[in-house]
Order: structure tokens, then C-alpha cells, then sequence
């Protein structure tokens, strides 16, 4: 007969150091239900199976967790937290397997959009005076081609604006018109909006990529901008 394996005898480190930053993750009460993995959008991506993971981390395997290419297909959107009936912590483990890879060592793509945020304010490396003049260039053409918005408000960086709004960066560059129909509906329920020009780009990929310095710094640089400079009460990030 197989003997049972003790999970309190075990040389566990890595659930340690995650359980040191995120006490409340509760990996032990995992039922191994696989109610995580049944929703996981990212479980057809190398196999990829969170309460597999879990079953990983509570047994010790440390080096083939750290090794496994599952912390990068992860989209940390947090479904298996909402539907676990342990509310057991997922993307706080993912999380901190990303941050354990040495910074220049995580995916370039990833690394490279977080660099070119940190430099330029968006991922995608437009720099502030192109993404104005894209965004106040479209607004013209809505303003002439669609009946009933002749009158259609767009502004970046408008003082006293009662909401300041992100923007993907991918949109501005490679498909600018898709930015009209988000202004619409703001149009047409009256919003008082305005985009900033300081860190304007709503996708984070540094903090998708665990690098704490660079979110910290896009989302400070961010918020002195809106509450400093616009003094905007309200923020709202479509991403
Ligand atoms: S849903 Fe929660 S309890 Fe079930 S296998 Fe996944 S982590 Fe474990
Ligand atoms: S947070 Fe990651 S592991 Fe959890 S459901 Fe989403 S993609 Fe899957």
C-alpha cells in the first residue's frame, strides 16, 4: 500500500517566501477540486493547470515550479479566486513566480513594453505629443463625418475635467478610429472627461511582469500628474 505523503514533513521553500508577502493565499485548504483549472482561459497554453500548481507547491517542487512556463501565460485576470470555495490565491503565486526571474531573464516582449512605458508613458512607446495630436486629429474627422456629434468634446490633459481616462496605446497607433465609439457613448451620457498626457497608456505591463519599481513609478507618475496638474477627482482605466 502506498504510503501517504506528509505535507508538514516536507522541505517547502518557495511556498514560504510567496506566503511571507501573501499571508492570506491559503494554499493548504486546496480540495484539488479543479474548479480553477475548469475556468482558467490560459489552460490550453502549455497545459497550463492551476490547481496542478498548487499541488506543485504544496509538495515542494520548487525547481520545476520556478522552471515552468505557466507563470507567463497566466492573463492574472483572477477568475480561479472568485470561483475557488478556498478563495485560494493564484495570481499572488504566479505573481511572485514572476518576480523570483531575474529582471532581464522575464520575456522580452513583456519586458521591453514596461521599458518603453517607463521612457515614453505607454507601452507601445508613443511619446505624448503624437498620441495628442492623433487624438485631437480623429475627434476633427468624427466631429465632420458623423451627424449628431458636431459637437463631439475630446481634450488631453484639461484642467478641472471630472474624469481623467486611460487609453490602451495600442489604439492610438495601429487603429486609431477605434477610439471613436468610447468618446461616443461618453458624448452622448454627457461625461466630463479628459485624457492626461503623462502616463496616459491604461496597460501596465510592468506590473504584469512582477517589476514592483516600474508600476510603482508609472502609477505615481500618474496620479501626481492627476491630482497636481488636472486635479481631477475621478480616474477610470478601461483596461
Ligand atoms: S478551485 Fe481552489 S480548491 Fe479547487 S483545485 Fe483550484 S485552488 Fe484548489
Ligand atoms: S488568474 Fe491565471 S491561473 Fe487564474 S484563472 Fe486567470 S489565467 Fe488562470
Amino acid at each position: 500500500m502506498a504510503e501517504a505523503i506528509r505535507i508538514d514533513t516536507l522541505d517547502i521553500e518557495f511556498k514560504e517566501e510567496v506566503l511571507d508577502k501573501a499571508p492570506d493565499a491559503n494554499f493548504d485548504l486546496c480540495l484539488t477540486c479543479g474548479t480553477c483549472t475548469g475556468g482558467c482561459p490560459a489552460s490550453e497554453q502549455f497545459d497550463m493547470d492551476p490547481r496542478k500548481l498548487i499541488r506543485m507547491l504544496n509538495l515542494g517542487m520548487d525547481d520545476q515550479i520556478r522552471k515552468s512556463d505557466w507563470k507567463w501565460v497566466c492573463s492574472m485576470c483572477g477568475r480561479c479566486v472568485l470561483a475557488c470555495p478556498m478563495k485560494i490565491n493564484v495570481p499572488a503565486l504566479i505573481f511572485n513566480l514572476r518576480a523570483s526571474v531575474p529582471r532581464e531573464k522575464r520575456p522580452k516582449g513583456i519586458l521591453g513594453s514596461c521599458d518603453q512605458h517607463i521612457r515614453t508613458g505607454s507601452a507601445m512607446g508613443a511619446q505624448k505629443d503624437d498620441f495628442e495630436f492623433t487624438v485631437l486629429d480623429v475627434a476633427e474627422e468624427i466631429r465632420e463625418d458623423y451627424p449628431g456629434f458636431e459637437d463631439l468634446f475630446v481634450t488631453v490633459d484639461r484642467k478641472g475635467a471630472n474624469m481623467v481616462l486611460n487609453q490602451n496605446s495600442r489604439e492610438p497607433v495601429t487603429e486609431p478610429e477605434e477610439m471613436g465609439p468610447l468618446w461616443k457613448v461618453l458624448h452622448t451620457v454627457g461625461a466630463d472627461w479628459t485624457y492626461p498626457s503623462v502616463m496616459w497608456a491604461g496597460e501596465n505591463y510592468c506590473m504584469f511582469m512582477a517589476d514592483n519599481e516600474g508600476w510603482k513609478y508609472i502609477i505615481e507618475e500618474f496620479a501626481h500628474h492627476v491630482d497636481n496638474n488636472l486635479k481631477s477627482p475621478l480616474v477610470v482605466n478601461t483596461e
